[in-house]
Order: structure tokens, then sequence, then C-alpha cells
């Protein structure tokens, strides 16, 4: 299967991506493995998520070139301070077994919305983080830099404190959670959205008008979750699957395109929904130990 790509500021990036984030151990080596093998050339991972050397063996074990995966690791929190990022970095680069990401991502901001615009007290300046970050581009370990969960206010700043172009802001973006004001002011800027748990970590996968909408197509209600996130102009996408149906299934989303009355229709902001999505996921992953 072969999947379309998103570009921004001349980067190409592919619109569907594997998230990774709770996959560990075999299981990560084995999906990262199968979605290569299924025409994914798009992977996110993170120095907190303690996968970086799995998903770096499912690379090594695949005939996919290195230079044909887009590639992104996030700073961890403990890894801002100039010394850090430099450090951390290597450390993820040898995980991963290549020498360069990329995307490299600041996880989080020093402190999260909607308190951000509070500094914590003895948290490395965004400046030093970010000047960090570009100095890796500078010496080609990195290709490009971003950001994720940081609203207008914060990635405004990001913006302004290096000269290396913020490529995207990765935020959750799902039905429950749209982020109208977020992503017209990424088009403006020409900032990529990267969409996280489209599926609202699961949570969508019961939705009504999902699954009405996916019958017209003969397409489940996941795969059309993930069709209305890439239908966004500037949106790629990330979601998370283990078994080899759910990685085809997502990838599968190409070849049909929802109408704009259904792309209105399936936006339902709710803060409570997109909430209740994560709080399950996480009761069901702690049930099952
Ligand atoms: P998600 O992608 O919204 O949903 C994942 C859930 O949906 C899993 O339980 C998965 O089950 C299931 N699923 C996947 N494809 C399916 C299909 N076709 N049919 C039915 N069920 C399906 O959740 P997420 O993991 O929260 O988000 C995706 C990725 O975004 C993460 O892995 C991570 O890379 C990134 N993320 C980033 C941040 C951040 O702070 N930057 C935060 C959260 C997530 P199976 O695994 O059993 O297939």
């Amino acid at each position: 299967m072969t999947c379309d790509t998103v570009t921004v500021g001349g980067v190409d990036v592919p619109a569907v991506g594997l998230g990774t984030w709770r996959l560990r151990g075999e299981d990560c080596r084995r999906a990262v493995e199968t979605a290569l093998e299924l025409g994914y050339r798009h992977v996110d991972t993170a120095q907190a998520y303690d996968n970086e050397r799995q998903v770096g063996a499912a690379l090594e074990r695949s005939s996919v070139d290195r230079e044909a995966v887009f590639l992104t690791t996030k700073l961890d929190g403990d890894s801002r301070s100039r010394e850090a990022v430099r450090r951390s970095v290597d450390r993820s680069l040898r995980r991963l077994d290549t020498d360069y990401l990329d995307l490299l991502l600041i996880h989080w901001p020093n402190a999260k919305p909607p308190f951000s615009p509070v500094s914590l007290p003895g948290a490395t300046p965004l400046s030093e983080t970010l000047t960090a970050m570009a100095d890796l581009v500078a010496d080609g370990r990195v290709r490009h830099v971003g950001v994720s969960n940081f609203d207008v206010r914060l990635l405004d700043e990001a913006r302004s404190l290096v000269d290396v172009p913020i490529l995207t802001n990765q935020v959750q973006f799902n039905p429950y959670w749209d982020q109208r004001n977020l992503l017209s002011y990424c088009r403006r800027h020409g900032i990529l959205l990267t969409a996280y748990s489209p599926l609202g970590h699961g949570g969508v996968l019961r939705d009504d008008v999902l699954t009405a909408i996916g019958r017209r197509y003969d397409k489940t209600a996941a795969q059309v979750a993930i069709r209305w996130a890439i239908q966004h102009d500037g949106v790629c996408t990330v979601p998370k699957a283990t078994s080899r149906d759910h990685l085809r299934a997502n990838l599968d989303v190409f070849d049909f395109e929802l109408t704009d009355a259904e792309m209105e229709r399936i936006r339902q902001p709710s803060k409570l929904r997109a909430l209740t999505g994560f709080a399950r996921s996480r009761l069901a992953d702690w049930a099952d130990g």
C-alpha cells in the first residue's frame, strides 16, 4: 500500500505514520517491522516511550532503506538543557541504530496548557533547548525540529527564538478535539500539524457518526477518523496499532474522500469525550497489568 504525503516548507512527510506509545518489547519490534512491510514510511517514537531500541531493531531488520523512512523522536522532560539535549539525542541515535533523526520534538512544554503562561521555577529556558536542537540540525544529526503539546502562544514564542523552522506541532487531534485555532495558526505560518491520538486512544471506535459514514464507503469508524484527520490541509497523523489487521486498515484510507458535509458532521468537539477516551484506555492498560 502506498501513502500520500503532506508537504510543508518543501518537506514531504507521509500523511499516515505509526505511533508507538505503549508499544514495548517484541510487540513494538514486530509492529514496526510489519508496518514497514505494509508501506508505512513514518514512525513516531519518544525517549519516554522506552522503545527506541525496538524501533531501531525493526528498521535494521526491514528491507526498507533508512532514507525512505521519516523517523521522529521526542526529548524527555529531563533532557532540556544544552548538554542534556546533545547527550540524550546521541543515546537515541544509538538506540535507534541510525546516524540521524528526521525530526526531533520537545515532547511537552515546561508548563502544560492551560498553565503555559506560568514558567516552572528552575526549568530550562525554551530558548536554550531550541538552540541546542538547532545546533544538532547544523551538524547533521537532526534534519528538522518541532514541538509537541504547544498552544498558540507557546508556538509563537518558539518560532521567535530560533532561526531554524519549527516543522510541526504534534498535538491531540481527532473528532472530539479539532484544534481549530491552533490549526489555522499552523496553516498561516506553514507549520505541519501532526495529529496524535487520531482514534481518541480508541475512544472514537464506536462513535455512531463515524460508523454510519463509514458504511457508505465500506470503511470502519477508525478509518473514517484517520481519513478525517488527514483530509485537513497541513495535517498528518500517527495512529498507534499493534496487529497486522489494524496496521493495514489504518493505511487503507487513500481510496475515498469525505464530503464537506461529512467532515463537518464528524467534528464533535468535546473535551469530556476526549478525556474519557484517554481514561478508558489507561484503565484498560492497568487492568491488563
Ligand atoms: P490512538 O492512535 O488514537 O488509538 C490507539 C488505539 O486504537 C489502540 O488501542 C489500538 O489498538 C486501536 N486501534 C488502532 N487501529 C485500529 C483499528 N483499525 N481498528 C480498531 N482499533 C484500532 O492512540 P494513541 O496511542 O494515544 O496515539 C497515537 C500515537 O500518537 C501514539 O502512539 C504516539 O506515537 C503519539 N502520541 C503522542 C503524544 C504526545 O504527547 N506527543 C501523546 C499521545 C500519543 P491496537 O494497538 O490493539 O491495534
